[in-house]
């Protein structure tokens, strides 16, 4: 299997640089946001270099899914199931990605707003 890729998140994957990890399986890992944007900021990523959804093929259609079910159990385990929470992933320039590689956001703790800025 894949470990990585060449981004910050490849280097977190391979346990080159530190993050604070909340959850990890054979084929995510899931760890703290580094600049939080509310009282809980989890990143979900998968251990395959997948630069984003728009990346993702046909083969990675059950991973996607774990990624999904991943966020959902980090949710519950941060103590967010009673208010919710916001799942989301950025996608290219405008969607205001920053690193290619997969990742969704876990955000909660707060009251969240709509449309997003
Ligand atoms: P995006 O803008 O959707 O690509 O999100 C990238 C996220 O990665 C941002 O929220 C950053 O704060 C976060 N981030 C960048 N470097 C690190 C790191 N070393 N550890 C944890 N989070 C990071």
């Amino acid at each position: 299997m894949a470990h990585g890729g060449d981004t910050i998140f490849g280097r977190i994957i391979r346990k080159e640089i530190p993050a604070q990890i909340v959850y990890e399986t054979e084929d995510v890992l899931a760890f703290r946001d580094i600049s939080p944007v509310a009282p809980v900021h989890v990143l979900i990523i998968p251990k395959k270099p997948v630069a984003s959804v728009a990346h993702a093929t046909e083969e990675d259609a059950q991973l996607l899914g774990k990624l999904m079910l991943a966020a959902a159990e980090v949710a519950r385990r941060e103590g967010l199931l009673e208010n919710g929470y916001r799942v989301v992933t950025n996608i290219g320039s405008d969607g205001g990605q920053t690193v290619f590689h997969l990742h969704l956001h876990v955000i909660g703790g707060r009251q969240m707003e709509w449309p997003p800025g």
